[in-house]
């Protein structure tokens, strides 16, 4: 077994309780992945609507039932019992593990970081999920930097075993502990990461979803490259992957590659346009393909 509970003993509390704000893709991914293992959510989003129904995408995501291939009733009320929806950065206050999924953008991150760290206990650590962010800079106006790291998850958090522990200058070594103890509990496999734009996996996958957007540009059809990808043996075409990561987070993510690592990674201006004119990818039924 990949769970090493020595590291859980040695390192103190264990995660009974985790809050997460943003209840977009990866907030109900990552809140899912808690309610399987027993871990109590808090959840919150700034939008009501998101809210309500993230808290319903979570419930589903978490009581679905692999031998009949539906939601099953029973595992839906038992974890619906699990999970809280909360208002704003005060409800999250009793969360041992605080994971924030929302926008890809450092200074509503650092402005939501000021806010929760007041609220928590001492003890508490508090993770970003952030795709590309180097954690030094989130960090920056924290009372308790150590006790901040990245926990980059991905997705769908479902499928996908893999976690990255991204330790910041001022993360504590227990902080690092801690979320490799927490990263098993949940089943997945974490590494431990250097900072910087993009970590590790994204900055391999982001230059290569990059180019395949450019062919696009080029006049090469989607298909094509898709399908191309996939005889070669990845799960699925780099541009279904845009449409399943959202159009606005790769934006988003290839503005901060791009300004670290400037005409190393030049963002296609196909994914802005797209943006623009609301194609947002699975999330809203449209990216590259439609999905509805
Ligand atoms: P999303 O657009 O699906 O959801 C974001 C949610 O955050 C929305 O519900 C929005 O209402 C909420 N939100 C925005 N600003 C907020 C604020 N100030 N306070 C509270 N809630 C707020 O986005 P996502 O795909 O879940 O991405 C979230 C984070 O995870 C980003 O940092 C992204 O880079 C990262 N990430 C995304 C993926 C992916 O494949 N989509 C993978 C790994 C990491």
């Amino acid at each position: 077994s990949p769970r090493r509970p020595e590291l859980e003993t040695q390192s103190g509390e264990e995660v009974a309780i985790a809050g997460v704000i943003g209840a977009g893709i990866m907030g109900q991914g990552i809140a899912a992945a808690n309610l399987k293992r027993g871990v109590r959510v808090l959840m919150s989003d700034n939008r009501p609507a998101a809210l309500a129904a993230g808290i319903e995408g979570v419930i589903r995501e978490a009581s679905y039932d692999k031998a009949t291939k539906g939601v099953s009733a029973d595992l839906a009320i038992a974890r619906a019992a699990h999970i809280s929806g909360v208002n704003g950065s005060a409800g999250l206050a009793e969360s041992n593990v605080v994971i924030e999924a929302v926008v890809e953008n450092a200074d509503v991150k650092r402005k939501l970081f000021a806010e929760i760290e007041r609220t928590l206990s001492d003890s508490a650590i508090l993770a970003s999920n952030t795709s590309t962010i180097p954690i030094t800079t989130l960090a920056e106006g924290l009372k308790r930097p150590e006790n901040f790291a990245g926990l980059h998850f991905f997705n769908p958090v479902r499928k996908m075993p893999l976690v990255e522990v991204i330790r910041g200058a001022k993360t504590a070594d227990k902080t690092v502990e801690r979320l490799v103890a927490y990263s098993r509990k949940l089943g997945k496999t974490p590494v431990v990461v250097n900072d910087g734009p993009g970590f590790l996996v994204n900055r391999l996958l982001m230059p290569y979803m990059n180019e395949a957007a450019l062919l696009v540009s080029e006049g090469v059809s989607i298909k094509a490259i898709d399908r191309a990808a996939k005889e070669f043996g990845m799960p699925m075409g780099p541009l279904e992957l845009h449409d399943v990561v959202g159009l606005d987070t790769c934006l988003h993510a290839g503005e901060v590659l791009h300004a670290a690592l400037g005409d190393r990674i030049e963002p296609a201006a196909i994914v802005g346009k797209l943006v623009e004119a609301d194609r947002l990818g699975q999330k809203n039924g449209k990216g590259f393909y439609d999905w509805t």
